[in-house]
């Protein structure tokens, strides 16, 4: 296997133990923060991360990919901080968060209006891969876009494709954030397909806010790992629910082709804290280690099986060897 870049450094993919895929450290409004009030405190929250990190590494857990992006507020920097004083890898990622559209900076920056030819977005893609993100040397390890309710969108879909060329130069995979109400996983394959990605490299995110087991089905078929990482969000698929629909997978043989995660942050400020702590409170780090696995053994869902989603898809979908 090969190596896996991550923010202390690069790792032998195959050294890589349990990891949960989709989750995040902050998520912050950074213009919102520098001119109003909010509660962002760095030192505080570094001090609360790294206490919740090591908490996870004592439950078990080994690495954890941070899918916060451009558009969510990332800052490597900070995260850098976190990931020297934590037992944990972490995985710091590229690409753009929007459900519609791209911030104005990129209106002038399409191939037409470029020297070069290239679009901005994939000379940034490329440049967190190759150089590293914000000055720091921490490359990306993972390519991340969002197809939400609103589908391909004109910015969406450009976003979508500068990450498909960017995996196809780099060999780095992708996680897609998708909207499993309508489906939208399976137009992110559509359009992956005609840019050549192989789709067993492409983790289609969110699937299991979906117990649809033919459009889960479905998007295996087509090759693709499907993100069970959203264990602890019960507004939009209760614990209960999540887990049948992965224990049915499980028995169908597919757990060679799942992931699963929380998508929690220690700090998210879309919301009140207040109203998340009290609409979804098991949207924690530590749900799928104390509450997910003993409900999927109870299941008859075995420890190979739980390995296989844990560790081995993990490995498998990190390792940056590509085929292109
Ligand atoms: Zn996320």
């Amino acid at each position: 296997m090969g190596t896996v870049e991550t923010v202390r450094g690069p790792v032998d993919a195959s050294s890589l133990g349990p990891t949960l895929m989709h989750e995040h450290v902050f998520v912050r409004s950074l213009e919102i923060e520098q001119n109003w009030p909010t509660d962002w405190d760095p030192e505080t929250k570094v001090a609360q991360a790294v206490a919740r990190l090591t908490e996870l590494a004592e439950a078990g857990i080994a690495a954890v990919v941070d899918l916060t992006v451009p558009g969510l507020g990332r800052d490597v920097r900070l995260v850098k901080q976190v990931a020297e004083q934590v037992p944990i890898t972490i995985v710091a990622s590229t690409g753009y968060y929007t459900y519609d559209t791209l911030p104005h900076f990129f209106d002038g920056r399409i191939p037409a209006l470029r020297a070069g030819g290239v679009d901005a977005l994939d000379e940034f893609f490329l440049h967190d891969i190759t150089e590293g993100i914000a000055g720091t040397g921490v490359r990306a390890g993972m390519l991340k876009c969002a197809v939400d309710e609103p589908g391909l969108t004109p910015g969406v879909e450009r976003v979508l494709r500068a990450v498909a060329r960017a995996h196809r130069q780099s060999g780095v995979p992708v996680t897609v954030h998708t909207h499993a109400a309508s489906r939208s996983g399976l137009d992110v394959q559509r359009v992956l397909r005609e840019e050549g990605v192989d789709l067993g490299r492409v983790v289609i995110g969110h699937s299991g806010d979906s117990t649809d087991l033919e459009y889960l089905t479905a998007l295996m078929d087509a090759g693709s790992v499907i993100g069970m990482d959203r264990f602890g969000v019960d507004v939009y698929c209760p614990t209960a629910d999540r887990v049948d629909t992965v224990a049915r997978l499980c028995q169908a043989g597919r757990a060679d082709q799942m992931v699963l995660s929380h998508d929690a942050s220690c700090h998210f400020d879309w919301y009140e804290p207040e109203l998340v702590a009290a609409a979804t409170p098991n949207w924690h780090y530590l749900h799928i280690s104390r509450d997910v696995i003993p409900a999927l053994l109870e299941r008859g869902v075995t420890e190979q099986q739980i390995a296989t989603m844990l560790v081995h898809v993990p490995r498998r979908v990190l390792d940056p060897v590509t085929p292109y």
